[in-house]
């Protein structure tokens, strides 16, 4: 019950470091360090939640997990109902998340190669982007191992010169910076609980933080005041929806953006920051460590 009882407690941290972070308003001046918090945190919750249940249904083999999983099979059935349901419910949550996380990975990996395909036919190659001969205004980067920038004739049309520079350094933020690999673990909960409005919520909170992030690189090059126009535009305009597995310009909520740009609200850094990752990376490697090492 000693190893149930640290699994439970490196769930705890995990979930109270995520109350803090969706509580937090730093999270908008440091997005990058949310979101490292942020995927501490759901790996520590995921791990230790298996860990609990696997924890509490093999106590009575007084071994690491690991090596009492690969013992279990031929005396599973000296395991009582309530143990022996532990261990399945923990196998079946294992397994229910990987197997989630694999379809939406082979689904959204499907819908970006059809895209792909698409913007072979209708897309023509300009020096930063691929340009789609469209009236509405979209600009979007498609991810993958060969991403793509994307901007229709809407967009160049709505924007100056220095905005469009400024909206393809963020799309190339994402491409660069992989955003679609931080935002697919938290997509693929949501899909598996999609009724979950805690889950909606965070899932939110991780796409406008990834949308930030992008937005600080760009403004890096072009400036915040460029970029919140263009954002701007955009807005007043209204945009054409997102292809599947794309991370558009304005997508995310547009006017909390622009609101950043031209009014940041210059949190210091917390000092709050280390200590929690040094507590949530602590919970993770004891629940981690606890499947391989008896207690
Ligand atoms: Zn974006």
């Amino acid at each position: 019950m000693i190893l149930v009882g640290h699994q439970l407690a490196a769930a705890t941290v995990a979930v109270l470091v995520a109350v803090w972070l969706l509580r937090s308003r730093w999270t908008h001046t440091h997005p990058r360090a949310a979101l490292i918090l942020w995927q501490i945190s759901m790996l520590t919750l995921v791990v230790s939640a298996i860990g609990a249940l696997l924890g509490f249904g093999l106590a009575p083999y007084r071994r690491g997990l690991l090596p009492a999983l690969l013992d279990l099979p031929p005396v599973f059935h000296e395991l009582d109902i309530w143990h022996a349901a532990a261990v399945l419910a923990g196998l079946a949550l294992a397994g229910w998340l990987v197997v989630n996380q694999l379809l939406c990975l082979r689904s959204t990996a499907r819908a970006r190669a059809r895209h792909r395909l698409l913007l072979q036919l209708v897309a023509r190659h300009d020096t930063d982007a691929l340009v789609v001969d469209h009236p509405v205004a979209v600009a979007y980067c498609l991810p993958g191992r060969t991403p793509r920038i994307v901007v229709s004739q809407g967009a160049r049309r709505l924007l100056t010169d220095a905005e469009l520079d400024a909206v393809l350094a963020h799309e190339r933020a994402h491409a660069s910076e992989r955003h679609h690999l931080v935002v697919a673990p938290f997509q693929a909960l949501r899909r598996l609980l999609p009724s979950s409005g805690l889950l909606t919520r965070v899932c939110a909170t991780i796409e406008l933080l990834v949308e930030m992030c992008a937005d600080d690189k760009a403004v890096r090059q072009h400036g915040r005041e460029t970029l919140a126009s263009a954002l701007e535009r955009f807005h007043a305009n209204g945009t054409g929806g997102t292809p599947a597995g794309a991370l558009a310009v304005a997508d995310t909520p547009v006017q909390a953006r622009i609101r950043r740009l031209r009014d940041p609200d210059r949190f210091a850094f917390p000092l709050a920051w280390p200590v929690a990752c040094l507590l949530v990376l602590t919970a993770l490697s004891t629940s981690a460590a606890l499947f391989a090492v008896p207690l």
